[in-house]
């Protein structure tokens, strides 16, 4: 499947973020490469021809770097989130290196960044990322090399994101795994959760995790694989997803046992969806 690239100019480099743990988001690029058929980012078009193509056209935000370096004199400190409408380490990165000289700006000033990915290209950058003030996430939905490839069509294989947490820990960077979506009947088994708690064990990170969010164009991005996978799923995922359902419930509770049971810090992407499952997850800061 092509993919069409293009350049655009970008008037503002930090947007605020609400998202928990973020005071700004830093995204070079618009769409993504990686193409994940569950991916809530289309949700910011309105054009549904627009979002259904995500993952077929991105556009590079060539001027980031020069307004990111002149906004941050004047902004207040706050944690920058890099990225989250798109992934700063899609494929397009490695030619143009627009997120590294992002990173050349960041590195010389005092703002907190957390770096959230599916690429190994991220270790390219490890000579920018500064232990104690960056931090350095992983998204794993499956271990499962044909899940992966089946519902994050362009992404790197969930082993070389392994890689990633266990390279940056070992270089003493706070490093997290974000596991989510969850998708009912796909990823949701115990199995599943383990191998990926594993990895946030191996390599001492905090595991996060998330179910499927069905913003707009999602469902429809996403039933074709799921019709394949589970006839009938598509139509029992509103009610499955609906914050507090027993289902997710049963879910977190899962998840923050199996965390438990391996000593693996865990805790929710947004609290505020959350079952009330006791943990101990409010005792440290929610990234997203
Ligand atoms: S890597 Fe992230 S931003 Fe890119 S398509 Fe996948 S979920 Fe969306």
């Amino acid at each position: 499947m092509s993919v069409e690239y293009s350049s655009i100019t970008c008037r503002t480099a930090l947007s605020p973020s609400k998202l928990p743990g973020l005071k700004y988001s830093l995204n070079p690029y618009v769409g993504c490469e990686h193409g994940c058929i569950y991916c809530y980012s289309r949700s910011i078009f309105r054009d549904r021809e627009l979002a259904l193509r995500w993952g077929r056209f991105v556009r590079a935000k060539q001027n980031i770097p020069e307004l990111l370096s002149r906004e941050i004199k004047r902004k207040p400190k706050g944690v920058i989130g890099l990225s989250t409408i798109t992934d700063p380490y899609q494929p397009l990165e490695a030619k143009l290196g627009l997120t590294r000289r992002c990173l050349e700006v960041l590195s010389r000033h005092e703002f907190p960044v957390s770096i959230q990915t599916k690429s190994d290209l991220v270790l390219r950058d490890a000579d920018l990322v500064k232990p104690g003030r960056f931090d350095v996430g992983v998204t794993i939905t499956t271990m499962d090399e044909d899940l992966a490839r089946k519902i994050e069509p362009k992404s790197p294989s969930p082993d070389a994101r392994a890689q990633v947490v266990e390279e940056f820990a070992s270089r003493g960077v706070e490093t997290w795994v974000f596991l989510g979506p969850i998708i009912p009947e796909i990823n949701d088994d115990a199995p599943s959760i383990e191998r990926v708690i594993e990895v946030a064990r191996r390599s001492g990170s905090k595991l996060m995790y998330d179910k499927l969010n069905l913003r707009a164009w999602v469902l429809e991005s996403i039933a074709p694989f799921l019709e394949e996978e589970r006839p009938g799923l598509v139509d029992r995922l509103p009610s499955l997803l609906t914050a507090g359902s027993d289902y997710w419930r049963r879910i977190s509770s899962l998840v923050e046992g199996l965390c438990a049971e391996r000593a693996v810090r865990c805790e929710p992407a947004f609290p505020s969806w959350a079952c009330e499952v006791p943990s101990k997850r409010q005792a440290t800061p929610s990234k997203r």
